[in-house]
């Protein structure tokens, strides 16, 4: 068994008041479990006084560790710092807020202790306002799920389990993090499903508007090109250009024999615009499908750049604040 057995991963920004409640609680429920356990706490650039009480927190309990970012990078840059300061077998993210309940983790345990590497927290009875969030929420899970082929009911939950090798594989980008088990499905993982606790904020305010509608939109198409085609884009684009250039052809070849051989006037016909209209989208499209194939390759090959710009790391082994090795690397 690894010690730590769990790695609580949580990103922070602006949440002072939620602290002192959000260690107790965890501390409380962690302690009771009795499994070894860290706790990282990720300041995403947080201007209140969060990063001081986490620094107080961190010297009367070095299970607690921190991460300050020196600007705020998004939830998703703060997952992905955890994540790679994660030693635990067992790596669980939640919200820092007390909307998520530490009292679900060991349940969220147990069912990954049956075999799954995945679990994802279900909030049943979630408290959001119903317009703005749990209403988009509920369209925006039916479709990652439909597109993606990963049913769950909940992506939205931060609460979520996942297992080391998942989430030491997984190059998170943007505000994918939503989208982790559905990448990680690429991956041949098994994911669960398990109803969590919820809870209204308590203290703050959320840090997202409905604009995140939007994006998590854009991203799901994102998703879904990646997890079909990102290791073969001309296939997508190549398809799609040869199906255009083609039908162009067919159309130009049908009015060069009403020309030739009916000697009709084609100059002023609507197909004829066409058929070069759609010759051109698909030479597009090829080149595109081309492009992205050299792109993907660059993808592959590069070295792996962290994504976010730690400024110090407390309690930390070294892995997350330092930058990826120079060549030749370390003696
Ligand atoms: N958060 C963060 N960086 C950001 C925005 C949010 O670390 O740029 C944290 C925030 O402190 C909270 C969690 O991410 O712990 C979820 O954010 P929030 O509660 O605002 O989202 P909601 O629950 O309303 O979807
Ligand atoms: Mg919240």
């Amino acid at each position: 068994m690894r010690d730590p057995y769990l790695s609580i991963v949580i990103p922070l920004l602006n949440e002072e008041e939620s602290i002192p409640e959000l260690y107790d609680r965890l501390t409380q429920t962690l302690e009771a479990y009795s499994r070894t356990y860290e706790i990282i706490i990720i300041d995403d650039g947080s201007r209140d006084r969060s990063f001081e009480l986490l620094k107080r927190y961190h010297q009367e309990d070095p299970r607690l560790k921190v991460i300050r970012f020196r600007r705020n990078f998004g939830q998703t840059a703060a997952f992905a710092a955890g994540f790679r300061l994660a030693q635990g077998e067992w790596i669980i993210t939640m919200d820092a807020d007390l909307q998520n309940d530490p009292a679900d983790i060991p349940t969220l345990i147990a069912k990954a202790e049956e075999g799954y590497d995945i679990v994802s927290g279900w909030r049943v009875n979630r408290q959001d306002k119903f317009l703005s969030r749990r209403l988009p929420s509920m369209i925006a899970n039916r479709m990652i799920s439909n597109v993606t082929g990963v049913h769950l009911h909940d992506y939205g939950c931060s609460l979520k389990v996942y297992h080391r090798d998942v989430v030491k594989e997984i190059r998170l980008y943007g505000e994918m993090h939503r989208f982790i088990p559905a990448l990680a499905s690429r991956m041949g993982v098994r994911v669960a499903e398990v109803p969590v606790n919820h809870h209204a904020r308590k203290y703050g305010k959320s840090k997202y508007g409905i604009s995140r509608t939007i994006r998590v939109f854009l991203d799901l198409m994102t998703v879904r090109f990646l997890l079909s085609f990102d290791t073969r884009p001309i296939h997508v684009f190549g398809t799609l250009g040869l199906l255009t250039t083609g039908l162009g052809i067919l159309i130009g070849l049908y009015l060069t024999f009403v020309k030739l051989f009916l000697g009709q006037n084609i100059g002023e016909r609507p197909l004829l615009m066409l058929a070069v209209l759609l010759v051109m989208v698909g030479i597009q499209f090829i080149s595109t499908g081309l492009l992205a194939e050299v792109l993907a390759r660059t993808y592959y090959e590069a070295q792996d750049k962290p994504i976010y710009v730690v400024r110090e790391t407390l309690g930390d082994d070294e892995t997350a604040a330092t930058p990826p090795l120079a060549v030749g690397g370390r003696p």
